[in-house]
């Protein structure tokens, strides 16, 4: 693997191989190295740790589902599961919505970086087609239908994983 950029924050460090991130976390020392690429994701994930939400969404006019309007997919998809075309980025401002449903954690798997007990929330944003899972800071409780607005941890505070998105009440 060649290495054109290493940033190294917090325990995770990121290569990145013809514009992809690589994501390197030693959760478990370094024979428990996690390697996983984001591919063609990498613009969400850089874009949590920019405090920006970036969804995808399918302009394809020959689309059988979309027909060049679909809804905003997230977490994003690169490509298109109805006519398997590239789907179009696009940020969502300010991002706010409510609790879809919730899960109360209290003991939460090994390597696990988010504090037990949590709020895991499913979370629902007005002009996007999908549910986003995702965990509440705070210490709840949660009912069905809290507003909740977005937060992300940037800088030297990134994991650069899906835990740079999180909620706290609005
Ligand atoms: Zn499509």
């Amino acid at each position: 693997m060649s290495k054109s950029e290493v940033a190294k924050i917090a325990a995770s460090t990121i290569d990145i191989e013809g514009g992809a991130w690589v994501l390197r976390v030693p959760r478990f020392g370094e024979e428990g190295t996690h390697h996983h690429t984001y591919g063609l994701l990498t613009p969400y994930f850089k874009g949590l740790t920019q405090g920006q939400l970036l969804a995808t969404r399918c302009v394809n006019p020959g689309c059988p589902i979309s027909r060049g309007h679909g809804e905003l997919w997230l977490p994003p998809r690169a490509d298109c599961p109805d006519c398997h075309q590239p789907m179009t980025w696009s940020e969502i401002k300010d991002p706010r919505g409510y609790v879809y449903t919730y899960t109360y954690v209290e003991r939460g798997g090994a390597g696990l970086e988010i504090p037990c007990p949590y709020y895991q929330i499913d979370v629902k944003i007005e002009g996007v087609g999908t549910i986003v899972k995702s965990y509440l800071q705070g210490p709840g409780p949660v009912k069905i239908g809290d507003k909740v607005k977005a937060r992300f941890r940037t800088g030297a505070a990134a994991t650069h994983t899906c835990l740079d998105l999180y909620w706290v009440a609005d």
